[in-house]
Parts: C-alpha cells; structure tokens; sequence
C-alpha cells in the first residue's frame, strides 16, 4: 500500500501530484510520478463561484457564505493584479478559472455558453494552484454537467517536474504579447521555459509564431475558397503542405493545444481528395488530440469517434467540435470512391 500524502487538504494514496513550493513563482504543483499524456491528473468542483462583474459586495456575499475553513482557503490565495485595491476583488481575478468549456450534451453546452455570457468563474482549491507556462504540459476543461472542472496532462510528465497550464487563450503570440496579456491580466511577467530563453531563442521562438500567424491566415482564406467551392480541390494539397508546415512550427515551440484547429482541416483537406483511408487516418489521429486535451465527454461533442465508426457513408457532411467556445463547423461534401 502506498503512502498517504495530503494534497491539497484531500487525503488520497499514491497521488500523483502534490503542492510544492516554485521559489518567485509561489505555490504550484508538482508531479509525484510519471503522469502519461491524456490522463485525468484531477478533477474537481468550485469552492466559490462569481458572477462579473465582481464588485467588493458582491465577493464579500459570497465569501460570507463558505464555510470557516474555505473562507481561510480563499484568503490564501494570492492577489497580483495590477489596479484593483480591493484585496477580495484582486483574490478572485487572479485565481478564478471560467466555467465555460464543452460538456457533452446539448443543454449543458448552452448553459455553458449562457454561464460564459454571464461571465460565472469559480475558484478550485487544487487546480487554482497550478502556475502558468506559455509551454504548458496541462490543460483544464469544465464539465457543466459534472459540475466540476478536469485538469488532463496534454503531454507526457514526468515525475518531479512542474505542472503547468495556460492562463490566456492564444499561446501562439509573440513573447511581448503572451507577457503584456499575462501582466494587465495576472499581475506577473512570465518566465517558464519559453519566455525565460536567451534572446537569440526568443527571437528564434517569435519567427517561428509569426510565420505560423501566416500560415494560419492562408490556410483559412485557402479553405474557405475550397469548402466553397465543392470540386475544386485542386489546390488541396498545396494547402495541406501549408498545415504541416504550421503543425511542425506547433510541435517544436510546444503549443500543443492549437494543434486541434490543423487536425480538423487536415480531415477535410484529405475529404476534399477522396482518398477515405487518408480521411480516416487523419481523423483517429484528430481524435487522439482531443482526447489528450478536452477529454472523452468533449470528444463526444465533436462526433469524430462516431464518424470513425461508421466511415462508409458516402459524406463526410458536417462535423462539429467545439474547442473552449469556439465552436468550429466544418463540413465537406464529398464522396469517397466505392
Ligand atoms: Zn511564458
């Protein structure tokens, strides 16, 4: 039997993670173990949630209402943000993660998009912990019908190193842009493994985001054209040479998460040829993307795995995944080669 290990005040056996202590960077978490790539490293529901805006009366409500014990745990956290004077205030726009990513069935997904109108966020005893990366090795997802909100290792951890996740929406800004959105948002410059490289690498580092910002933008405006214009696909592969040109910028500047949008479009991309094999092939491996970063429940919403199944229907028609909240609708209506 394993040891018992207090992790964030729960008691559990062989945890995989524990609270460790980053130096400048405060309280993060560290791994205890190799974490694989696509595992559940924890999972959990809101101590305090908010509604925004959020006003000084509005927190001390809510913050009335916790227990003795969650009232202390809200008081540990740290307030950074530039600007907001009021310490509770600060507290909860630092830490508060929003409620607002893909769930599996419909009603849940628009409360989720009714919560994200809102603009409801919470606060996770553990999971708020977890510090920032412009190279993150996690990502969480919120589950509206779980109530609770996963934290899943993106890629390979292993033992004794940082758990990390990103703060902001676009990794792939140059460091100027990541670090000016981290300091108006959080209050800290950032200095994991991207940011913090010599200022040959930065340079390298922001080439190589610029020049997949470029691609990016052809490959939408190429696309966009195709999907357009069924028959045409001419230019397919030129286009697809573009989206494995972005996908290796992704891959050697670690931005695992914005892989997602290139799977898509190199499923369709292989639609458009008619070449099934080749669809099916890029669509498992779209599949294994979105399990390792949105988890199987959003993986359901982007009926992938049922397409998988059943890959003889003459269309591809329309599949729909949904990434945080934008929600992409491809469609390509092609027929495959008996
Ligand atoms: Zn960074």
């Amino acid at each position: 039997m394993g040891s018992a290990v207090l992790t964030g005040g729960s008691l559990s056996l062989d945890p995989a993670f524990a609270l460790a202590n980053f130096g400048e960077k405060g309280t993060g978490i560290r791994a205890l173990k190799t974490i694989e790539r696509g595992s559940e490293i924890i999972s959990e529901s809101p101590f305090i949630r908010f509604t925004h805006p959020i006003t000084p009366l509005s927190i001390r409500h809510a913050w009335d209402r916790l227990s003795d014990e969650n009232k202390q745990r809200f008081l540990s956290f740290t307030s950074t943000i530039p600007d907001i004077d009021d310490r509770f205030v600060n507290i909860a726009e630092t830490n508060a993660i929003p409620l607002c990513v893909p769930s599996s069935d419909e009603s849940a997904f628009d409360e989720e998009h009714a919560a994200a109108r809102e603009g409801v966020s919470g606060m996770f005893k553990t999971i708020c912990r977890v510090n920032h990366s412009c190279e993150p090795n996690a990502c969480w997802t919120w589950s509206a019908r779980r109530q609770s909100l996963t934290l899943r290792a993106i890629r390979d951890i292993p033992a004794s190193s940082e758990i990390t996740a990103s703060y902001i929406d676009d990794l792939t800004l140059a460091r100027d842009g990541r670090q000016k959105m981290l300091f108006d948002n959080f209050g800290f410059m950032c200095c994991c493994s991207s940011c913090g490289n010599s200022a040959e690498e930065v340079r390298k580092s922001d080439q190589n985001l610029a020049r997949y910002q470029e691609l990016r933008l052809r490959i939408a405006e190429a696309t966009d054209v195709l999907y357009k214009s069924p028959g045409r696909g001419g230019h397919v592969h030129t286009i697809l040479g573009d989206v494995h040109d972005a996908m290796n910028i992704l891959e050697d500047e670690n931005r695992i998460e914005a892989k997602g949008e290139l799977r898509m479009q190199i499923i369709f991309l292989y639609a458009h040829t008619g070449n099934r094999k080749a669809t099916v092939k890029a669509a498992k491996m779209a599949l294994r993307h979105f399990k390792a970063t949105i988890g199987q429940e959003g993986v359901r919403k982007t009926e992938l795995e049922e397409w998988i199944r059943h890959p003889d229907v003459k269309s591809v028609g329309c599949v729909t995944v949904y990434i945080d909240l934008k929600c992409y609708v491809l469609s390509a209506s092609v027929s495959f080669a008996p």
